[in-house]
């Protein structure tokens, strides 16, 4: 057997900025900077867009066979910026005005990605045209490491499998999220672990949600011959859109009174847009602090909207809306023997307890492996409140930023956002309005020493805009 041939890195152009992943979460700093009218300042100091897949836009939020909880109108709203933007024309396409058309109303998912998609097509066009513009696909990013000057990204060539090094003064991972199963084995409910408690009949909700996982269910459900007992533990968007697509889109299943459950720890909290609003349907059940001080609305991060909003709401019997039956809400923590006897009886039971952020293997100047902070716990978000990754202790890891799905950043201060708010905000019209917005100030700000405290002063001239939308 000859030796094995000696692996060749490439050596990239340095950039200003080496965005790792095409999804939504990746260009929302390209939007953010297109709608302030900053988009040619970001391309010119440089920017690489590193993305596994064939296209830069969509990500994976077109995989989903349920209905938006954002509006039509906040889709279509990344592309706001002056009149004469460079994504300007993008704006007439059938898809935006589809949006646009849906307004104040939820739209499928698969949709929002094929707007998302063209998003990104125009976008690869703006970025590839640039002459310090780049657009990376089929490369898999595989580390990154700390250098000097910024980062150094390890990037393969999916189709050659050559690697190359991509040198940056700053990286920003988006990467997506994934609900990994060694989070799921440790999960206890009503005292008990769930996984040897459930065995087979536990699924998590991203094996449902996409069209494959609500059909084998229907199938499976529906082969019972009886009114099935389904469980969904988890008081999050997805727990109650897992429950109305399984109401909604399963017509040859035979729901029968409670047959489904909603095992919750947290209140489930409805969203208003005024304070108004929520006392005419004679909903008090929130005080000063869950009320976003810069919007005004009510629950705006926490509380359900659209579609969920309307089942969570039948459910709890609010604002006159018809009763929903089939559904049962159910408290943990309050009586653990009940919780077990549902979850015993259940033929399937599906948690809901969100995503953990893929980040990226990052390395120490000296090559050594740097624990990330959101590696030590379960919840423990991957960045700081201006996006910037943290390592285990808790230290910013100078120039390199973190967007996306459950990155963990909780807006706050000008971004608004209900003080009570805990947990993730994973709506893209923030990360495409200031939360990218806050990047790309870094990004453009002149470089500094991490040690000057008038760093975070910079950092800390984030432009609220001026209408919240989301
Ligand atoms: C069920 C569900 C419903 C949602 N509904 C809404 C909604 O209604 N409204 C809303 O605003 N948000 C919604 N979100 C949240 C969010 O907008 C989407 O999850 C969105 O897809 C997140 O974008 P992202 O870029 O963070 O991740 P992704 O969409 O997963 O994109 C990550 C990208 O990175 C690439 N990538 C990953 N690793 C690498 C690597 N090592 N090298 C190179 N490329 C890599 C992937 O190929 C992918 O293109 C929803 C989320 C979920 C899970």
């Amino acid at each position: 057997m000859g030796a094995a041939p000696k692996q060749v890195t490439v050596s990239l152009d340095r950039t200003g900025v080496a965005i790792i992943g095409g999804g939504p979460g990746g260009l929302a700093p390209l939007l953010s900077a297109h709608r302030s009218g900053r988009l040619a300042e970001l391309l010119s100091a440089g920017v690489t867009i590193v993305e596994k897949g064939h296209a830069i836009g969509a990500g994976t939020i077109g995989h989903w066979a349920i209905n938006s909880d954002s509006t039509g109108f906040t889709f279509a709203d990344c592309l706001a910026g002056p009149p004469n933007g460079e994504l300007a024309a993008a704006r007439e396409h059938e898809t935006t005005k589809e949006m646009v058309a849906a307004d104040q109303g939820t739209v499928p998912l698969h949709r929002a990605g094929e707007f998302l998609a063209m998003v990104g097509q125009a976008l690869h066009e703006v970025v590839a045209n640039a002459p310090r513009g780049r657009i990376l696909r089929h490369f898999q990013a595989l580390h990154t490491q700390r250098t000097p000057q910024g980062w150094a990204t390890r990037l393969k060539d999916t189709k050659t499998g050559r690697e190359h090094t991509l040198e940056s003064n700053n990286v920003i991972l988006a990467t997506g999220a994934s609900q990994p199963r060694e989070r799921l084995v440790r999960e206890t409910v009503a005292g008990v672990n769930l996984v040897e408690r459930c065995g087979d009949r536990l699924v998590q909700s991203g094996d449902i949600l996409s069209h494959a996982g609500f059909e084998n269910l229907a199938q499976k459900l529906a082969n019972l011959g009886r009114a099935p007992r389904v469980v969904i533990i988890g008081g999050s968007t997805s727990a109650a859109a897992v429950a109305f697509g399984l109401l909604n889109r399963m017509p040859e299943v035979p729901w029968g009174p409670a047959s489904l459950t909603l095992m919750h720890r947290r209140e489930l909290r409805i969203y208003y847009p005024t304070v108004e609003l929520a006392k005419a349907d004679n909903y008090t059940e929130f005080g000063p602090d869950d009320i976003c001080p810069v919007s005004r609305r009510v629950f705006r991060l926490a509380g359900f909207r659209l579609d969920s909003r309307e089942l969570i709401m039948s459910a709890r019997g609010l604002g006159g809306r018809p009763p929903e039956p089939r559904l049962q809400l159910h408290r943990l923590n309050v009586d653990n023997a009940a919780s077990l006897a549902i979850l015993d009886a259940a033929d399937v039971i599906i948690a809901c307890f969100g995503y953990r952020p893929r980040g990226l293997t990052v390395l120490d100047l000296e090559g050594n492996r740097v624990k990330l902070m959101s590696e030590t716990s379960p919840q423990a978000p991957l960045v700081d409140g201006y996006c910037r990754v943290m390592d285990a202790d808790g230290n910013v890891l100078p120039h390199l930023f973190g967007m996306g799905l459950a990155a963990g950043f909780v807006p706050h201060g000008k971004l608004g956002g209900e003080p009570s708010f805990r947990g993730q905000a994973n709506g893209l019209w923030l990360w495409q309005s200031d939360v990218g917005g806050m990047i790309v100030d870094a990004v453009l700000a002149p470089r500094f020493d991490e040690d000057d405290p008038s760093a975070l002063s910079q950092l800390d001239q984030v432009n609220a805009t001026q209408e919240i939308e989301a």
